[in-house]
This record gives C-alpha cells, structure tokens and sequence, in this order.
C-alpha cells in the first residue's frame, strides 16, 4: 500500500515509527532495505542522484576540504562541486584508473564512468587514507558491490537503472558504517533533501526487474559495441564490459547530429538505464570536454538486432560508407 501521509498520529501521546514524512515514510522505508541488501550496507534516498551528491558532501566534508574526482565522470557531478567552490571545497581531477592524489579528503570514484566508460582502481583508492565514494549508477549492484572493495559510501542516481524505466527522479546513497547513515539521515532531514513516497513505489516496482533488465542490456550492449567497432563510420568504442551504457565517436558534430536526427527506435534524449534506449551527442552539454563526435547510447530491452538494424541504417551517409 502506498501511504503519502505527511504525519502519522501518536498511540497514547508517543511518537511511533513514523512522524513526519521528511523523517522518513514506510514505502520509502522499505526501499531503502531492498536497497541496502543490494549494496551490502545502509541506504539512504534523496530527491535525485545530484541531492544525494550534495547531502553527502555537505554531510560529510567541511570548508577546506579537497575532493579529487575522477576525471570524465558524470559531468554534473563536477558542475555541483565547482558550485560547492563558494563555500571552500576545493575540486582537484585525477586519473581513476590509477592511484587518486595525495593529501585529499574524499575520493569520488564513477564505476564506470559516463561517459567515458573508464573503471577505477577501487584497491588504489582503499589503500588511501581519504573517505571514497563509488557513483556506481552504470555499474549497478548487479555487477559491482563497492563496500566489498573498501569503498566507504556507494552512490546511485536511482533515476537511471534502478528505477528503470524513465519515470523516477531519485538517488540512494549506501553507507558502509551505521553511525554515517545516521548523521546522512539526520542531515537529510534537516536539510529535506527527500525522496517523495511515489517515486520510492515506483523504484520498488523497478527494483523488481532490475537484475533480468540490466542483464540483458549488457547482453545487447556487448553484441552492439562489438559491431559498432567494425563499422567504418565509427572511429572508437568505449564500453566496460558490464551495463547497457556505451558510448561511440563519430567523424565530427554534423556526423554526431546526422545519427541523432535519423535513429527511429532509439530515443534521442539525456539519461540513461531505462529500458528504451537512448542516444545523445553529448557535447550539447560537456563541450569541448567531449569529442565533437561522440555518442552515448543507453542500451535498452528492444530486440537487439532492431538496435543494430536502426543504428545502421542512422550511421549511413555520415561520410565514411
Ligand atoms: N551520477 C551519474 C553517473 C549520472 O549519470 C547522473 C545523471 O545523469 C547523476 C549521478 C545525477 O543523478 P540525477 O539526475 O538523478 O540527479
């Protein structure tokens, strides 16, 4: 039963369970437990995946911190530090696939990163003295459980794979230690940053199907990065192995555009992890830190072989065939 009370009234002049919504509610409850056994720890949900970022950050680091974020990560992510910059956080890039820098505070870590598709050194980063963070939106608990690998905090914009099907605007963050999710907890009250019961009933409804729907996304995305990187209109695939999320290179923009006016099943659009599949040239949004030509496509549940037919069919007269 989905219950969208604000209050709950008190037995006998006591306060139960539930108080007051942005304390907590029981649907939001329940999925944060479903949620938590997916991660292995102690989750947590917030309004989006960006609110989640913000609540962990402003939680957990003080004005003169130093945050070293992997470089070509979500590009929001670095947007909202850079944000945080007026308040003292400092924002140093690094290399994910290697060891982060010395003397930083927090780790934040994409697995893998979008839309680059790299994986971190996750035992590089659990030998350095600083608090790391796992953005494992793309990853899934399906495929990675970060607190297994001594990450200290999992984060996921639920509003991809988790929910799963375009409809939920959510984040969860998954903390290994009981005594963080309480201060997290207890900043997200006070600050409000909270998940609404409806979309938590419907990230349970995804949650139900999550593991079968990300399973064959990477089925399909395997088979599609192997042919896209035999096609001569395709200078590079990116692709990590695991998820639905690939991105490939073009010629150049007018190229990139071509594809995206002419795909026909796949959806031209942002986001990622439904089970449609999207495309998008995403330097309309990360400029220059993008190549001109590159396309990200979240592979979704269509017959594969209808993907690769429509991608074919857009990737023709874009010079190269
Ligand atoms: N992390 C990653 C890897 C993302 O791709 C996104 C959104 O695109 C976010 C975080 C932010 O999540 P939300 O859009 O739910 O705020």
């Amino acid at each position: 039963m989905l219950d969208r009370s604000t209050i709950w009234p008190y037995k006998d002049g006591e306060p139960g369970e539930f108080v007051y919504q942005r304390y907590g509610h029981p649907v939001g409850a329940e999925a944060e437990r479903q949620l938590g056994e997916l991660d292995g720890g102690h989750a947590l949900l917030f309004a989006s995946g960006s609110g989640a970022a913000t609540a962990l950050v402003l939680t957990f680091l003080s004005s003169d911190a130093t945050i070293a974020l992997a470089e070509g990560a979500y590009f929001g992510t670095g947007v909202l530090f850079r944000e945080l910059a007026r308040w003292g956080l400092q924002v140093v890039e690094f290399d994910q696939t290697g060891r982060p820098p010395d003397d930083v505070d927090l780790v934040w870590l994409e697995a893998p990163s979008n839309p680059f598709l790299t994986m971190p050194d996750l035992e590089a980063a659990a030998a350095h003295p600083a608090t790391v963070v796992v953005d494992a939106t793309a990853a899934t608990p399906i495929y990675l459980r970060p607190l297994e690998h001594g990450a200290d905090f999992v984060l996921h914009s639920a509003t991809k794979y988790l929910g799963g099907h375009d409809d939920v605007l959510l984040g969860v963050v998954v903390c290994r230690r009981e005594e963080d999710a309480e201060r997290l907890k207890e900043f997200r009250t006070r600050s409000g940053i909270v998940a609404a019961p409806d979309p938590c009933a419907l990230l349970l409804r995804g949650l139900e199907t999550l593991e079968s729907r990300v399973r064959r996304q990477t089925e399909s995305a395997t088979k599609l990065a192997r042919r896209l990187e035999g096609h001569p209109a395709v200078e590079i695939v990116r692709y990590a192995g695991i998820g639905g999320l690939l991105s490939f290179d073009v010629a150049g923009a007018d190229e990139a555009r071509h594809v995206e006016t002419s795909i026909r099943l796949i959806t031209n659009a942002t986001s990622l992890g439904g089970m449609h599949s999207l495309l998008e040239a995403r330097a309309r949004w990360e400029g220059a830190r993008v190549p001109p030509g590159l396309l990200r496509l979240s592979v979704g549940l269509e017959p594969v072989e209808d993907l690769w037919a429509d991608l074919v069919q857009a990737l023709e007269k874009t010079g190269a065939n």
